[in-house]
């Protein structure tokens, strides 16, 4: 079935995103670890995806934890999730206590004042995370405040029942850093011994180490990234991004293409134009780096990508013609090979989604 189809012509490009798929990757990861809860991290509009039709399917499947970055997000995720226990990530801004209360959303508490204002303010009637920071020095308690508050009434009265971390370098499983963290931990963990604990992300989940704890905390892997680089990606791909060509020219040798003429045909070629840019969200990065498939065969993105457009040498693709498609995203190109010839991450790919394209999705 298809869900929130615009089916209205006139669009560059079609996203086509696959609610079915997102569930399977949330039920393998909770599956690989049967003894711990499986959360989700539905920050940023979840992951591109689209929060409002992300977070009830997940919902349905039986996730119950949430997770997103700012305070707005909270409010949005509440709207969608009457009744899921939804944790606020960046922690809670001066004065908001009240409206976490009026929404019921968890702040991750990350420093003495937040944590103060936070009991001040609900005196244990509502539950909060604890953030310990063991490596990135992003956000959080040190090791060191945390182990001092054990025992401290202000935790009590902060109603903190989970105790989290953030890895590092999950994503590289022979980083020292990955057993470091781990065994700090484990001693804050050790230290809050009636609280909940979560430390793994995506990778953080596919690790052998002792990282899975109570709660887990995957967000890439859900939408369909890779949680162990290198490897076969054992998740589903969730999104699939296709654009319409709108003309198609041949070129002699020598002819360059788009701005600057960043680009010289090396013989004779067929160049695609497709309907969409960097303004949709596709990363002008990708100039003359990427690919996208017309007809199954890989086309490489040739010149400057515009604005609005892109142009592919369409040479190999003799069923390049106008009106046709070209995938950008989807099949041989998963988001982390779209990522890596952007010079980026699969991450930025999907949280770069644009609200120019028709969106569908599949259930
Ligand atoms: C974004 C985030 C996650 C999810 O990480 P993925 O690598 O996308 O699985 C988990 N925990 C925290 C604190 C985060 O900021």
């Amino acid at each position: 079935m298809i869900i929130a189809a615009d089916a209205s012509p006139g669009h560059g490009a079609r996203l086509t995103i696959d609610l079915a798929a997102i569930v399977a990757n949330w039920r393998s990861l909770a599956a690989h670890a049967p003894q711990t809860e499986c959360g989700a991290v539905v920050k940023a509009d979840a992951y591109g995806c689209g929060l409002a039709a992300v977070a009830p399917a997940l919902w349905r499947a039986g996730c119950r934890t949430f997770f997103v970055a700012h305070l707005s997000e909270g409010i949005a995720a509440r709207a969608a999730l009457p009744e899921a226990a939804l944790y606020v990530l960046n922690g809670l801004p001066p004065g908001s206590a009240e409206t976490f209360c009026a929404h019921r959303l968890r702040p991750v508490l990350g420093d003495a004042q937040e944590l103060a204002e936070w009991a001040d303010a609900t005196q244990g009637a509502w539950p909060a995370a604890l953030h310990v920071d063991t490596g990135m020095n992003r956000l959080g308690l040190s090791v060191a405040e945390a182990l001092a508050l054990a025992g401290d009434p202000v935790i009590a009265r902060a109603g903190i029942d989970l105790v989290m971390s953030h890895l590092v370098s999950a994503e590289l499983p022979g980083d020292p850093l990955n057993a470091r963290q781990a065994a700090d931990f484990a001693r804050v963990r050790a230290a809050f011994p009636h609280m909940r604990a979560s430390l793994a992300n995506s990778a953080g989940t596919c690790l052998a180490s002792g990282a899975r704890h109570d709660l887990l905390r995957p967000g890439y892997s859900l939408f369909g990234g890779n949680p162990e680089p290198g490897k076969p990606n054992p998740m589903r791909p969730v999104v699939r991004l296709e654009a319409t060509i709108l003309q198609v020219r041949d070129v002699e040798a020598g002819a360059t293409c788009g701005y600057n003429a960043r680009w010289q045909a090396p013989a004779p070629r067929r160049l695609a134009t497709l309907s969409l840019g960097y303004a949709d969200g596709y990363p002008r990065s990708a100039s003359n780096s990427g690919h996208a498939l017309v007809g199954g065969m890989p086309c490489p993105i040739v010149g400057l990508i515009s604005m609005d457009l892109i142009i592919l040498d369409v040479t190999g693709a003799p069923q390049a013609r106008r009106g046709g498609k070209a995938t950008l995203i989807g099949d041989a190109l998963d988001i982390d090979t779209v990522g890596q010839a952007a010079g980026t991450i699969g991450y930025e790919i999907l949280t770069g989604l644009g609200s120019r394209y028709v969106r569908s999705y599949v259930e």
